[in-house]
């Protein structure tokens, strides 16, 4: 903190009397000292205040406190006198401002993220403090990225960045660089978790903040995820070369079903799109299906339905299937997983694990 005087002219009063001179005519000067710290004009609160008057002709001073009360009786002097000293604490002010704005700020995204922890959806990004759980062991190994890839069911699926962040500036900075659209910023391995789990991580502050990306297009034709602005994911094709897919359409209209909730009969609707699709060999409808069984219409989970569902478009080496599919086997105590590849080797299925 540094200090700083500042001398200001209120005035010329003609309510004493120079015991020198006989003069009425005296100069009344406000002066100031405040402190300011790192913008030496711009006052944070003040630490002293004194009235200087002097006389106009000899320059004698005059200083007594019923002089002073003499002065002041002049309201405009005294208003300009009050003002002035208010006026030293505009940094103060600002200051406060700033930080409530933080502060709202801060909690608008907190409400934010809460409310996407409630309703995850695939592609929200997760930064993560491991602080919270290492105890402070690894000071460079402190803010992590994670990603939502999958949701089935009840289990959100993530993967995580393998990079790590010593600030919380330096993760943003990273996001805003681009570092999470290079092809292998994320790791292959997914780790599950069910939305309790993740509810407590954010209580935990494990997950300290829950960002959705934008969906933009670049360009005529291609499409990227994109954090304030920033892309945050490899840019996509946003729509593919027309060609006639049997269930194709099914899908499509039974997927703008689930989405439109002015509609009473949203399920049942999209339930017989999403069958027929299915039906007709749509390996993205037999998993929409499927995610349709798992969520329940009504209550009514049907989890071996949504296992033939997923099975038929894994059968057909559709990766997001496959990916689900282990997902509801790993929660299920009669699914052998082996068993599943065993299937898919055999009907000569291509398919990864990771
Ligand atoms: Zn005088």
């Amino acid at each position: 903190m540094d200090y700083r005087e500042s001398t200001m002219n209120l005035g010329i009063t003609d309510k004493l009397l120079c015991p020198c001179c006989g003069s009425q005519q005296h100069s009344v000067k406000s002066v100031i000292t405040y402190a300011f710290y790192f913008f030496e004009y711009l006052p944070i609160f003040p630490v002293k205040r004194e009235t200087r008057v002097q006389c106009l002709q000899c320059q004698h001073p005059a200083n007594s406190a019923s002089d002073r009360k003499l002065i002041f009786s002049d309201l405009s002097l005294a208003f300009f006198n009050k003002l002035r000293l208010l006026s030293t604490f505009t940094g103060s002010v600002l200051i406060i401002i700033l930080l409530s704005y933080y502060f709202s700020d801060e909690q608008q995204k907190n409400r934010q993220s809460q409310a996407y922890i409630d309703a995850p959806k695939v592609n929200d990004f997760y930064y993560l403090d491991y602080r919270k759980v290492t105890g402070d062991k690894h000071p460079q190994n402190n803010y992590r990225i994670a990603k939502i890839v999958d949701i089935t069911g009840g289990t959100v699926s993530l993967t995580y960045g393998n990079y790590f962040y010593p600030m919380k500036n330096a993760l943003n900075n990273g996001l805003r660089f681009g570092h999470s659209t290079n092809f292998d910023y994320f790791e292959k391995k997914r780790q599950h978790f069910s939305y309790a789990e993740l509810d407590k991580l954010f209580q935990q502050g494990f997950i300290y903040r829950v960002v959705r990306p934008d969906f933009n297009m670049i360009g005529r034709n291609k499409a990227v995820y994109m954090i304030d602005g920033n892309p945050v994911s490899s840019t996509t094709e946003a729509k593919k070369a027309w060609r006639y897919i049997p269930g194709k359409r099914q899908n499509t209209q039974g997927m703008a079903y689930l989405k439109a909730n002015y509609i009473a009969d949203r399920f049942e609707q999209a339930f017989v799109l999403l069958q027929q699709s299915a039906e007709l060999g749509y390996a993205p409808g037999q998993t929409n299906l499927a995610e349709l069984y798992l969520t329940g219409i009504e209550g009514s989970r049907d989890i071996e339905n949504a296992a033939h569902w997923l099975f038929q478009a894994a059968l057909q080496g559709y990766q997001p299937a496959i990916e689900k599919y282990r997902v509801i086997c790993q929660l299920e105590e009669t699914c052998e997983i082996e068993d599943f590849y065993r299937a898919l080797n055999e009907a000569g299925t291509s398919y990864q694990i990771n």
